[in-house]
């Protein structure tokens, strides 16, 4: 029988006494989490039905045996941080943005996480004082930094006290416009997101952005969204990214689902990401074919608003580049001719003749 989760469980043992997991599994599941962590709060515990073998929530979070067999291609730093890394805790891979990664930890732990090598207790420190010193002084030595993003692990796990000094530090260098948190929280964790979390997030003269990270319209319970409201009537505009997680959300109406519960909540859709090639994750990968196919159905069947970009963090730090399905084509030997598709899959010549 399922115990409702008081607290975030933190290892197979707890999974198993909750009645998440039956017993017979635990030698298997501590064999994965001697390798990658574990953490599942009670609010997505409490979405988890034990008895379905398939569900949706529990693919993201529970620990699979599948996770011990790196698949050839898979790599510890899939999207190249580390290439692009000028000094502890920065990433800075295009001209205009660097990441600040002030945190490696999170309150529930991804599976598919494209940073699971990264992330967890026992794993990169939190930024020191030291260390963020030398972060922020890199950002004020580059005009060209328009924008930073507080990723991590899962920045809003940071005390508002300290996501304060941090959003006051940017504030005070000129150059930097746009603050953008990417957070799992407000979802996995609702209760952190408290009003003095919410004033710390903004700061005088900057524009603040909260990037919602959530894969299945599930996830979007009344507390999550009183979270989000929280964030949204404060004045902090709300993006969303997913992963395409197989069995999680990669058919047409999971995925739509997902995108009309964020623009209900006034959450705009933003990237949908292609799988990274994380070690042990080839379980939860779908291809690109089927992704394209889906986004090519929420083209034709859900408002625009619904509409994320779909993209690839092309292997090795070159960056994110979409790949959606295309519906222009150039008609052969006619300059400035076109054949378009509509949302029917119907041709179209452009111009028309
Ligand atoms: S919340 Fe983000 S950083 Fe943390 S485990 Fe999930 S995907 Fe990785």
């Amino acid at each position: 029988m399922t115990k409702v989760a008081t607290k975030t469980l933190t290892g197979p043992r707890e999974l198993v006494d909750s009645g998440l997991v039956p017993p017979e599994r635990l030698p298997a599941l501590e064999q994965v989490a001697a390798r990658y962590a574990v953490s599942l709060t009670p609010d997505m515990a409490a979405l988890i039905d034990p008895a379905d073998p398939r569900d949706p929530v529990a693919r993201q979070f529970m620990p699979d045996p599948a996770e011990l067999d790196t698949q050839p291609g898979e790599s510890a730093d899939p999207t190249g941080d580390d290439t692009h890394s000028p000094v502890e805790g920065v990433v800075h891979r295009y001209p205009d943005r660097v990441l600040l990664k002030l945190v490696h930890v999170c309150p529930v732990y991804c599976r598919f996480c494209f940073r699971r090598e990264m992330v967890g207790p026992g794993r990169r420190a939190t930024l020191s004082r030291a260390a963020l010193d030398a972060a922020l002084g890199y950002i004020r030595a580059h005009p060209e930094i328009w924008e930073v993003i507080l990723t991590g692990g899962d920045p809003l796990i940071l005390s508002a006290r300290r996501l304060r000094e941090v959003m006051r530090a940017l504030a005070a260098i000129e150059h930097v416009k746009i603050v953008r948190v990417h957070s799992r929280v407000p979802v996995v964790d609702p209760d952190r997101v408290t009003a003095e979390l919410v004033r710390a997030l903004k700061v005088r003269g900057k524009a603040t952005y909260v990037v919602l990270h959530a894969n299945h319209p599930r996830e979007l319970t009344a507390r999550a969204r009183a979270a989000c409201a929280r964030l949204v009537d404060a004045g902090i505009p709300m993006l969303s990214q997913s992963v395409l997680v197989a069995g999680v959300n990669d058919d047409a109406q999971t995925l739509g689902d997902l995108m009309r519960a964020l623009v209900e909540c006034r959450i705009k859709p933003y990237y949908l990401h292609h799988g990274d090639l994380a070690p042990g994750t080839a379980h939860l990968r779908t291809t690109i074919e089927n992704g394209q196919a889906v986004m090519r159905a929420l083209h034709g069947r859900y408002s625009g608003l619904c509409q994320p970009s779909y993209v690839l963090d092309i292997p090795g730090g070159h960056g994110k580049s979409p790949i959606g399905p295309n519906y222009l084509k150039r008609v052969r030997g006619e300059v400035g001719c076109f054949e378009i598709e509509d949302f029917n899959g119907r041709a179209h010549v452009y111009p028309p003749a």
